[in-house]
């Protein structure tokens, strides 16, 4: 069965790749990093890119590249530097990671972006995926990339309707992208099909899933592998991918506290080993079941009685399947308490608060206290 429906597969591939190469040739966005072929480059876009959309990332890769042009360079950035350069991305364990593959590069492969797809993958942070992608488009290596957008496609493509996340059917989608790849850049060359193959392929399939086959109304009347597509024939496009069901989202809420005192306010750091760690923040804990008063949970945090607090913002975001929601306040001390109740942190001026890198919901904070002292 499974070996019938890949050989049934094999037919298709040599019209889709044909198609989306030219396609693509024609049809690619101007994007800066794919003016270049280094694989620094192309790695950094790759990771900022993951879980984030083409025009949020380009200011970010145009500035990471600018500050670190090299893997030397971000090998041996300050963690200050390299988080304030991701600030507001999310997922910050990606650019730690990021920075431990550079430091692994200089002292593994003497600075110079490993070629061999195993040497890749091998590095902290680079998943499958990820290694397909730089060393198809840097390298032009036949190597097969599958996310969301691969997926999408190649769902559609082949009416797969099992979830992509069961194991077989996840292998059948590796192997159908590997399959579109190396037809791409292996089978004999076609005169008409544009150079580099592997390359454009990876990227055809990326590109057609962004502005083409969308998650909600494709647009299947402007799709260049039409006549090839199973669910556009079946009319099925609407309910494929099968994703399954979506967990619930969770709401969870926060309390926040600006602090200031003396011009200064306090902040502290996020401890190694948990979400966001390196990042800023106010001072703020988790509530769980009715909201409490905001003196006592300020008591309960900074061993000191709460002077007059007013609320200064409340700022709700989405993070993967939790809804939240951060209600702040500040408040202003006279003197400072000797001991905040053991916590550890600093006291800066607002102005400083700018330079520095913080999670996405405390950003919004920062520019809060920003406005509200004028
Ligand atoms: Fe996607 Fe429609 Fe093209 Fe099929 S025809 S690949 S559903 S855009």
């Amino acid at each position: 069965m499974v070996v019938k429906k890949l050989s049934r597969d094999r037919n298709k591939t040599h019209a889709i790749a044909d198609k989306l190469l030219v396609w693509f040739a024609g049809a690619a966005r101007d994007l800066p990093w794919r003016r270049t072929r280094d694989p620094y480059a192309i790695w950094v876009s790759e990771i900022m890119l993951q879980q984030t959309q083409v025009k949020t990332v380009i200011p970010y890769w145009e500035r990471w590249m600018q500050a670190l042009p090299t893997i030397a360079a971000a090998a041996a950035a300050p963690a200050d530097q390299i988080h304030k350069l991701w600030e507001g991305l999310g997922y910050y364990t990606r650019v730690r990671n990021l920075q431990k593959a550079a430091q692994a590069i200089v002292v593994q492969h003497g600075g110079r972006f490993p070629e061999a797809f195993d040497e890749v993958l091998a590095l902290p942070g680079i998943g499958r995926y990820t290694a397909g992608a730089i060393c198809s488009i840097a390298f032009d290596q036949p190597t097969p990339i599958l996310d969301g957008n691969v997926i999408r496609v190649l769902t559609r493509l082949f009416a797969i309707a099992e979830n992509p996340k069961e194991k077989e059917t996840n292998a059948r989608l590796w192997h159908l992208a590997e399959q579109l790849v190396q037809e791409a850049a292996i089978s004999p060359p076609r005169a008409q099909r544009p150079e580099p193959r592997a390359a454009f392929l990876n990227q055809s399939l990326m590109e057609l899933g962004a502005l083409i086959c969308t998650p909600r109304q494709p647009h299947c009347l402007l799709c260049p592998v039409q006549a090839e597509c199973a669910a556009f024939r079946q009319q099925r496009t609407e309910e494929l991918p099968n994703l399954g069901e979506r967990a619930a989202a969770t709401a969870r809420a926060f309390m926040a506290f600006v602090l200031a005192s003396r011009g200064e306010v306090f902040i502290r750091q996020r401890p190694a080993g948990v979400v966001n760690a390196h990042l800023w923040e106010f001072p703020n804990v988790e509530i769980t079941g009715p909201t409490p008063e905001p003196a006592v949970v300020f008591q309960g945090l900074f061993g000191v009685k709460a002077p007059g607090l007013d609320l200064l913002t409340v700022v709700k975001h989405a993070i993967t399947r939790y809804r939240i929601t951060l209600t702040t306040y500040q408040a202003s001390l006279g003197r400072r308490p000797a001991k905040m109740a053991g916590m550890s942190g600093k006291w800066v001026k607002l102005d400083k608060l700018q330079e520095l890198a913080f999670t996405a919901a405390h950003k919004r904070v920062v520019l809060a206290a920003l406005k509200a002292r004028g």
